[in-house]
């Protein structure tokens, strides 16, 4: 299954390539209520929630995809946990000294998320770059604690593409990394049941139509049940936590007007537009900074 949200908040269940239904009255779900976390409790109460929906769907009407503003899945979750430097290119680019597997996570506000639908807006951050890293968005479906590596499918509900913005330079990466509109998450979560084994998928990302980023998650250097397991070894985990799994070599700079595509196979597909903002100053991003990125083959 396909789920996504879309419009005012309503949650919809995508049904081909073009169209998706709408399920927020079905089971039972209030598109304005705030917080927004009507999709927490779908994810939570999925074993309610699927047969019914598997029941009505060909009753319900479609909507164009086209004809709707796809929304970020899930806008409330309890915490959106990101691994760093979690391909050996990536690491090679950046020269970083370090990887993921005896590094750990960093943590991204979940008021950085947004959807498929919604641009990206660019700081205003003169003498900085502004990157784009693709990566693979694992959604938690059950509350864990302490899980075994063999046990990480049982608390998996699905993935979704997932784009980790950053601002480039030395300070804080949480700071670099928490603007509005800086998680793209989407444009649904398919669920784990259609994705199958994700421990070798393939993921791509263009800018304007040219490839920038090419990987497979069977490169990555923590593994998916390894980041999963040490997640859940220092935090409890929730329905609808995210997990973004690190990104690629090929990452650099997007600016107005670029679209950024990310495709990452039985998973998705999201076309991002990116906008300048107006809001984001601040002293900390006084010194200009280039990053002395090395190129990988
Ligand atoms: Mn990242």
């Amino acid at each position: 299954m396909k789920i996504t949200r879309f419009n005012e908040g309503r949650i919809g269940v995508v049904v081909d390539d073009s169209h998706l239904v709408d399920v927020t009255g079905l089971i039972g779900q209030d598109a304005g209520e705030w917080p927004p976390v009507g999709m927490n409790r779908v994810i939570a109460q999925i074993s309610t929630h699927r047969p019914l929906i598997e029941q009505a769907l060909h009753t319900l009407r479609r909507i164009p995809l086209a004809q709707v503003v796809l929304r970020t899945p899930i806008p409330w979750p309890n915490k959106v946990i990101a691994y760093p430097v979690n391909y050996h290119d990536h690491g090679r680019e950046m020269q970083a000294g370090y990887r993921a597997d005896h590094q750990g996570f960093f943590l991204k506000p979940p008021s950085s998320l947004s959807g498929a639908g919604e641009p990206i807006q660019l700081p205003v951050v003169p003498g900085r770059e502004v990157h784009h890293e693709a990566e693979l968005g694992i959604v938690i479906g059950k509350e864990c604690r302490g899980i075994k590596r063999d046990d990480w499918q049982d608390v998996v509900f699905g993935y979704a593409c997932l784009l980790d913005m950053v601002v480039r330079g030395k300070e804080e990466r949480v700071f670099r990394k928490a603007f509005d509109t800086f998680c793209p998450v989407g444009p649904w979560i398919t669920t784990a049941d259609e994705v199958g084994d994700p421990t070798a998928l393939a993921m791509k990302l263009w800018v304007n139509g040219e490839l920038k980023q090419h990987a497979n998650t069977r490169d990555l250097v923590l593994d998916i049940p390894g980041m999963v397991q040490m997640a859940a070894a220092v935090m409890t985990l929730y329905p609808g936590d995210i997990i973004a799994t690190g990104t690629p070599a090929g990452v650099g700079p997007v600016r107005e007007g670029d679209t950024i595509r990310i495709v990452i196979e039985r998973v998705g597909e999201m076309n991002v537009k990116v906008t300048q903002g107006d809001m984001g100053q601040t002293p900390v991003f006084a010194k200009p900074y280039a990053p002395d990125i090395i190129k990988q083959k």
